[in-house]
């Protein structure tokens, strides 16, 4: 059993350890709305995030951009970051992609149960209409990554839907008061009595 002083200790212990996680949580709130809504904001490594904004012209052969009114991609933009949050962001997204599935022409002594070659055909949806655009310009349109529409991909193959796991797993800055008095506890454990017992070894 602790004494009333070991009490008062971990009670001071898990009050600073609150206090710490407040400003994480802060910040943690603040990256994340920042990246959800497009915000200009100060990530993880201090360094300034500027504002969303449209991305460059594809410049295909489909002329996607020239296709779509200014109005349009500005509607597509501002609804994209409309969304409350990433999942939300991501299952829009996956919802405007088609998977097409790529017959090709068999070729004399080709295994006949070779897989096929898949592709994608990528939406946009806006107040005139939904019209079929290139890949590129349906990741500069909301301004994304690459990366980020190739997990949404993947993922619809396997026939899933976008989860955000993200800040799921407990981060080093996070560590719950408990969790901070049995870490403590344990290199409580490590004092320099037993660290002499068991060099005496
Ligand atoms: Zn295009």
């Amino acid at each position: 059993m602790a004494s009333s002083s070991d009490e008062g200790a971990v009670l001071s212990v898990v009050k600073k350890r609150k206090k710490g996680l407040k400003s994480v949580e802060y910040k943690r709130e603040h990256v994340k709305r920042g990246r959800v809504k497009g915000l200009e904001h100060i990530n993880y490594a201090s360094k300034v995030v500027a504002k969303k904004k449209i991305g460059n012209d594809c410049k295909c052969k489909l002329k996607c951009f020239g296709r779509l009114l200014e109005g349009d991609r500005e509607e597509i933009f501002i609804n994209f970051y409309a969304k409350e949050t990433k999942d939300e962001q991501d299952s829009y997204l996956q919802a405007l992609v088609e998977v097409v599935q790529v017959k090709r022409r068999r070729q004399q002594g080709d295994e006949p149960k070779k897989p096929r070659s898949r592709n994608f055909k990528y939406y946009v949806t806006c107040s005139s209409g939904r019209q079929q655009v290139c890949a590129k310009a349906f990741l500069n349109l909301p301004g994304v990554t690459k990366g980020r529409i190739r997990r949404l991909t993947s993922l619809l193959l396997l026939g899933r839907s976008p989860k955000d796991l993200r800040g799921k797993n407990t981060s080093g800055n996070a560590t719950s008061g408990e969790a901070c008095i049995l870490v403590e506890d344990h290199i409580r454990s490590f004092q320099p009595k037993n660290l002499t017992t068991h060099q005496e070894k």
